[in-house]
This record gives structure tokens, C-alpha cells and sequence, in this order.
């Protein structure tokens, strides 16, 4: 049957057992983030239009073009988060975070919302696990990052990990690179595409960004910001490679690595491994020093990353050769000819005595009752009756030796909740 309504293009139900390798994922997050000092941070999905379009730059695909962008009935223009850095920022500023100390470490997980074009990996509402990193300047803290999510990846089983490094240097140094970008550019603009020669003007580093093959060809041979790197900017990359170096992590400097959003200074990255996609990053991050000022704050640096939790789920799912964790309690209690009430009762009994239990809702035959129960993967059945509800006993069976033992109903909880030998 189809029903009548269909969800939204880009959504989707994650069902059991789906979920449980979602919440493996998550709470391998949780547990990994807190041992680097990180809390949870949990932003509106709501944010003002203006916080994305001034952060993450209007020249952006995400502003301009994939943003759930909506007036409310007052007529306010509301934005469905794209991503979270800037959601983070403005938290932090509107909290006065930093009176909690410094550097704050702050890590989210959860939906965020593009209008894309709907594919494999990719949705118009995704989940991303984040992490940012407020009030240090590094380079100790680009590497404290990049280990930290190197980490989690690790305890996920993924392996072959190699961080994609670069720098988009400092102010000074990103201002001497548009001019030699634009230079370079200019005597070509007439064959850019429309997108890229708009941003030629108002900012040409979003150039590099373009996915247009003919803007891609042009881009051949196009000056590298490595040349025009400042002094400052050049010894934050050196110390945070050799931080890297220092700890083991495996990284390769990426030249042509400048990631999509405006904010971002000094070291930006990217993850790959063996068996997560390569034509596509499953993570990126980097530095955002000037964000939190831009957005009327604290002149604070910051550094975080995103993982597109879609993807790393699936590319999970594949790695480890996931197993769906069995669903049903061992235990499951069966009544015969009794009221369904009654079983209940029992289940509930072992479930206050924390033993993980179900019982029939509805009556059915015992032997339909079993049949299901060893369908389930349960180990023990116990059986109760009007005699042994009369009695005080019940009776437990092994579905996978078959032997079964009546016994007091209180030793016969006792003995399932693991006090007695069963
Ligand atoms: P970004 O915020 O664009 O740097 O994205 C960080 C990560 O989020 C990407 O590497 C993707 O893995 C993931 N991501 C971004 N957009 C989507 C999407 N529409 N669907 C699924 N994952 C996405």
C-alpha cells in the first residue's frame, strides 16, 4: 500500500535497525570527544538568514543557492541550519561562553538542511558530527583537533587514514593571492563560467571551488597561495605539520585544498581512508579566526571540523560488516491459558529486577508461541499456567537445549536476573 502522503524529496526514515548502527556511531563520538575535554552543544535548527548569509559568504553554494530559506508569519526570514559552525559562533557569543574559560571545546551531532540535488550520500536533510574548538590560537590546537578526529575514525575500524592539509593563510595573505588569482584569471574571464566570473569580482577564491570541468581546465596552472603566504601564516603550517608528524598522524599537504566556506584562515583539512569514497570528503574542517569578531563577538580564533555522518554511517556499514544487534530479550514469558495480564505481571517482574524481558500481549497457541520466540533468537521461554499460578511457580525453558526445570517463581526471577545457575 502507498498511503497518501510520501516524505519530503531528500528525507528519509531511518528505521531499526538502521538506527542502532546510527547510535554505535554516535555514541563512539561521545565517548571519544569527551576524553579531549569536549560538551555537547544543541543549537536551534532555526537560525536569522543573516547569521549564514554574512558567515558563510554569499558567494557560496550553501547561501545561494541550497538554503531552506522561509519567511515565519512575523514576516522574520528564518534559514534551516546548512552547517553549524556559524550556529556554534553565535551561540557562543550570545552565552558569553568564554566566561567559562578558555580554549571552550564544543562538539554537536545532529540534522542540517541543504536543497541538493538528491543522490547516493547525499539528502536534503543530513546529519553532521561536529566539533569547534573557541578561544586558542594553535598551532597545538590544529593538531589536538585533527587528532582527535583521527581517533574516532580509528576506533570506527576505519584505517589508512591520511589528513589532507593546507593553508589558505592569514588576511595579509589570502589578500596577496586574490590579486595573483585575479591576475591570472582575468585575461581568461571571457571563458569562465557565469557563477565564476561573477565571483572573480567579488571574491575570487570561490573560483577554485568551481565543479565546472571547462572552469576546472582553466584553472590549470593557476597560482598556488602557498607563494604568497606571509611570514606568521607560513610558521602556523610548518608547526602544525610537524605537530602532526610528532604524533604519528599521517598527512599530505593539498595544495589545491581550500574548502567551500568564507570564514575559514590558516590550516584547513580534509580525512580520507581506505574504504570511505574517494571523490568525496566525509569530513572537513579548519580555522575560522576572524568568524566569531564578524559576527559582533569576541575577537576569539576558532577551529572545527564536520563529519557527514550520512556517509560515514554507510561507509561504517561496509568497513566493520555490521551486524544488527539482536532486538528481542532473551527472555520472553509465555502464558498458557492464562490471562495475557498475568504474563505481563511476570515480564514486568524481571524487568524491575533488571533482567531485559517481553510476554504474549495476545493469547495464541504455545506452540505458535515458541515457534515465534526461537524465530526472535530468545533464549529462554518461561512458561506459566493456571497450575503454577496457583502453585507460585513457574517453569523455564531452554530453547536451545530444550531442557526445562519448573521452579518457585522468586528463585525462578532470582535465577534469570543471574543470581543462581540457569
Ligand atoms: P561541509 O559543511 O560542506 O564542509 O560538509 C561537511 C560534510 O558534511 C561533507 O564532507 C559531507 O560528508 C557532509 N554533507 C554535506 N552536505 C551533505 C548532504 N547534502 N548530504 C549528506 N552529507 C552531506
Amino acid at each position: 500500500m502507498a498511503g497518501r502522503y510520501r516524505s519530503v524529496k531528500g528525507t528519509r526514515d531511518l528505521v531499526w535497525p538502521e538506527t542502532a548502527l546510527w547510535n554505535h556511531v554516535e555514541e563512539t563520538a561521545r565517548r571519544v570527544f569527551a576524553g579531549y575535554g569536549y560538551g555537547e552543544i544543541r543549537t536551534p535548527l532555526l537560525e536569522p538568514t543573516e547569521l549564514f548569509a554574512r558567515s558563510v559568504g554569499e558567494e557560496t553554494d550553501i547561501v545561494g543557492k541550497e538554503m531552506y530559506t522561509f519567511a515565519d508569519r512575523k514576516g522574520r526570514s528564518l534559514t534551516l541550519r546548512p552547517e553549524s559552525t556559524a550556529a556554534v559562533a553565535r551561540a557562543f557569543i550570545e552565552r558569553g561562553l568564554e566566561s567559562r574559560g578558555l580554549p571552550a571545546k564544543l562538539f554537536y551531532i545532529g540534522p542540517h538542511f541543504r536543497y541538493e540535488r538528491p543522490q547516493r550520500g547525499r539528502y536534503r536533510q543530513f546529519s553532521q558530527i561536529g566539533a569547534e574548538l573557541i578561544g586558542d590560537p594553535g598551532p597545538a590546537s590544529d593538531v589536538e583537533l585533527v587528532l582527535m578526529l583521527v581517533r574516532f575514525l580509528e576506533a570506527l575500524a576505519f584505517d589508512e587514514l591520511t589528513v589532507l592539509l593546507n593553508t589558505v593563510g592569514d588576511t595579509e595573505s589570502r589578500a596577496a593571492y586574490r590579486d595573483a588569482l585575479r591576475a591570472f584569471l582575468l585575461p581568461k574571464a571571457g571563458e569562465l563560467s557565469a557563477d565564476s566570473r561573477r565571483r572573480l569580482e567579488t571574491n575570487p577564491l570561490r573560483v577554485l571551488d568551481s565543479k565546472d570541468p571547462g572552469d576546472r581546465e582553466l584553472l590549470e596552472g593557476a597560482p598556488e597561495l602557498a607563494a604568497s603566504l606571509s611570514t606568521a601564516a607560513g610558521e602556523h603550517f610548518a608547526a602544525v605539520r610537524a605537530g602532526l608528524e610528532a604524533c604519528g598522524v599521517a598527512h599530505r599537504v593539498e595544495p589545491r585544498l581550500v574548502r567551500g566556506l568564507d570564514y575559514y584562515a590558516l590550516t584547513v583539512f580534509e580525512i580520507t581512508a581506505g574504504g570511505l569514497g574517494a571523490q568525496d570528503a566525509i569530513v572537513g574542517g579548519g580555522r575560522y579566526d576572524g568568524l566569531l569578531a564578524a559576527l559582533g563577538g569576541p575577537d576569539l580564533p576558532g577551529i572545527g571540523f564536520a563529519i557527514g555522518e550520512d556517509r560515514l554511517v554507510e561507509a561504517t556499514a561496509e568497513k566493520v560488516g555490521w551486524r544488527e544487534p539482536p532486538l528481542w530479550p532473551a527472555v520472553h514469558v509465555v502464558g498458557v491459558d492464562i490471562a495475557p495480564i498475568e504474563s505481563l505481571r511476570l515480564a514486568e517482574e524481571l524487568r524491575q529486577r533488571g533482567v531485559a524481558a517481553t510476554s504474549e500481549l495476545a493469547p495464541r497457541s504455545v506452540k505458535a508461541a515458541l515457534k515465534g520466540a526461537a524465530r526472535e533468537g530468545r533464549s529462554r521461554v518461561v512458561l506459566l499456567g493456571p497450575d503454577e499460578l496457583a502453585a507460585g511457580t513457574v517453569t523455564i525453558k531452554d530453547l536451545e537445549t530444550g531442557d526445562q526445570e519448573t521452579l518457585p517463581r522468586s528463585e525462578a526471577i532470582e535465577r534469570l536476573a543471574g543470581g543462581g545457575e540457569a
